[in-house]
């Protein structure tokens, strides 16, 4: 083990330094991938009008890591998708606007078991032990640096600018409807992967009574990308009381607005993050597992509120007087008071006005909302068609929730009505109470992908078991020549001398 001073000097490297690192954790990479054989032979035999085995919709860190499971598996002929451009997929670059994740620095993630190929092993080569030592959290920006770097290291590519727009069902597997650069163009496929993160479970959630009130270019979701900039000087209401709100304060604070008021319906920031229940290996992995009711009953508890801001993003508002914080905040109505905003709580006008509205108000889990799922929702089993909870633990949010297999295909309504259904994967927030929690988290990929890959490859297995069974008893081609032994098999007859000799040893 290393003494302290010598961790210690490799802090702050010196370029040269760095370089020498940066090289050394790449070879250290390379060295990982090729025990780990990471490069097997393709397995799946191609079917005559299919493009690709498996397309994965979501070039976001989910989506990069899954390509490198199914390439792992053997399951090579597959396409990743995002309809981004290159460097805004996911959210880490656009709309996530804290300083740090707030998920713990030491979690297993899109490595996947291979610990060079992790963010602690490449942020060490960059900034040394000691630095990532002192780290609370991990750097935002570092996060999305390292997913780009990872995407690379993996050699997983991306399509972007594709948009995954419907799905019809064919007879070989799906005809995907893609909009490329604009472009319609068509594919197929036999497996689709919907990696499409937080607002891909269904949409960012803007209350009616923002909505319905203002134009469109007075209020913005948490989820949207907003110039706070124009809004230097003015007042700024948030409503909301998650991390994504504070987030949105915070920003909007640093850019210069004038003042910034977040308005809680509750009558306290809710202080515990349930979902951390979650945590540990044995519910992230076995969740799953768990009866519909136990599943159900864990969910309802843990989703009665919305999460509340790490302690990171409220130290990060606290610091500016021009914060404030309306704590039962209930009844709000919006109207125009010339080109300013005014705000009725409970009837009553609060007296002063704004200039712009954030909704920090969540995502809702509607599949219905979703446009490349139109068409299909209507036979996609949903938890209100398969469980009914007791009296007391309703939840209309989760009873949206999609019934999901536990390799995350989507289940039928009405059985024998879609069974293509069985084919589409959802790895996004809203597998969260069918397989336990947000599969793209950090938290929820270690055992996630896995699980996912190991049901896809299972399926492209069992599918085509006569072409593998046909495969696995085929004639082999022998590994050994018999020139190898030839000249030692006993000749009884012509060496009779060595029987004698064998007696005598006996
Ligand atoms: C503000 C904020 C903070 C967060 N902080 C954390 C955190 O600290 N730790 C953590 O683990 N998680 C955090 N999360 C959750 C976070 O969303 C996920 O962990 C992570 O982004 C999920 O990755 P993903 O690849 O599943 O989805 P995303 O990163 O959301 O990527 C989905 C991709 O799908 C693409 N897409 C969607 N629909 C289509 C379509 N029809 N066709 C083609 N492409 C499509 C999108 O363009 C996008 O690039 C945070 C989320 C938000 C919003």
């Amino acid at each position: 083990m290393r003494s302290e001073p010598d961790i210690r000097a490799q802090n702050n490297l010196s370029a040269t330094e760095r370089a020498a690192s940066i090289a050394r954790h790449d070879d250290a990479v390379a060295r990982a991938l090729r025990l780990h054989g990471v490069r097997p032979d393709n397995w799946v035999p191609s079917r005559s009008g299919i493009d690709h085995d498996v397309v994965v919709v979501g070039g976001g860190q989910s989506g990069a890591a899954i390509a490198f499971a199914l390439r792992r598996a053997g399951i090579a002929r597959g396409s990743v998708i995002d309809a981004a451009e290159e460097g805004q997929e996911g959210v880490w670059l656009t709309t996530a606007r804290m300083n740090s994740l707030r998920s713990p620095k030491l979690l297993p993630g899109p490595e996947l078991g291979i610990a060079e190929l992790g963010f602690q092993a490449w942020y060490d080569a960059r900034h040394g032990e000691a630095a990532f030592a002192s780290l609370a959290f991990i750097p935002r920006l570092d996060w999305a640096a390292y997913l780009k770097w990872y995407r690379s290291a993996t050699g997983v590519s991306i399509r972007f600018q594709t948009r995954l727009e419907g799905i019809d069902p064919v007879e070989s597997g799906l005809r995907l409807r893609l909009s490329v650069g604009g472009h319609p163009v068509e594919e197929t496929c036999r497996k689709l992967i919907l990696a499409t993160g937080f607002a891909g479970s269904g949409s960012a959630n803007t209350p009616a009574f923002i909505r319905s009130a203002l134009p469109a270019h007075l209020y913005a979701h948490a989820e949207e990308p907003i110039d706070f900039q124009p809004l230097r000087g003015r007042r700024v209401a948030i409503f909301g009381a998650a991390s994504a709100a504070f987030d949105a304060a915070a920003v909007a604070l640093e850019s210069g607005a004038a003042g910034v008021h977040l308005f809680c319906r509750h009558d306290d920031i809710e202080r515990y993050s349930l979902m951390r229940m979650l945590y540990y290996p044995g519910s992230v992995e076995h969740f799953r597992e768990l009866p519909d009711r136990e599943r159900w009953r864990i969910m309802s508890v843990l989703c009665r509120r919305a999460q509340g801001p790490v302690p990171d993003t409220v130290r990060r508002v606290r610091k500016f007087e021009n914060f404030h914080l309306h704590l039962g905040a209930r009844d709000p109505a919006l109207s125009l008071d010339g080109d300013a905003i005014r705000l009725k709580l409970a009837g009553r006008d609060i007296g002063f006005r704004f200039a712009f509205v954030v909704a920090g108000t969540g995502y809702s889990v509607d599949l219905k909302a979703r446009p490349e799922l139109a068409g299909h929702v209507e036979r996609i089993a949903l938890w209100r068609d398969r469980y009914r909870p007791e009296p007391g633990e309703e939840n209309a949010e989760l009873a949206r929730h999609p019934y999901l297999s536990p390799g995350f295909a989507f289940t039928e309504k009405e059985p024998g009505t879609a069974p293509f259904l069985r084919d589409i994967h959802f790895f996004s927030a809203g597998a969260m109470l069918s397989n336990g929690r947000n599969p793209g988290e950090v938290s929820g990929m270690r055992h996630g992908i896995p699980q996912l890959v190991s049901a896809i490859g299972r399926a492209l297995f069992l599918e085509d078991a006569d072409a593998h069974v046909a495969r696995i008893l085929a004639p082999p081609q022998p590994i050994l020549d018999d020139a190898e032994y030839k000249d030692r098999i006993w000749q009884e007859h012509a060496q009779p001398e060595f029987a004698g000799a064998d007696a005598v040893d006996g």
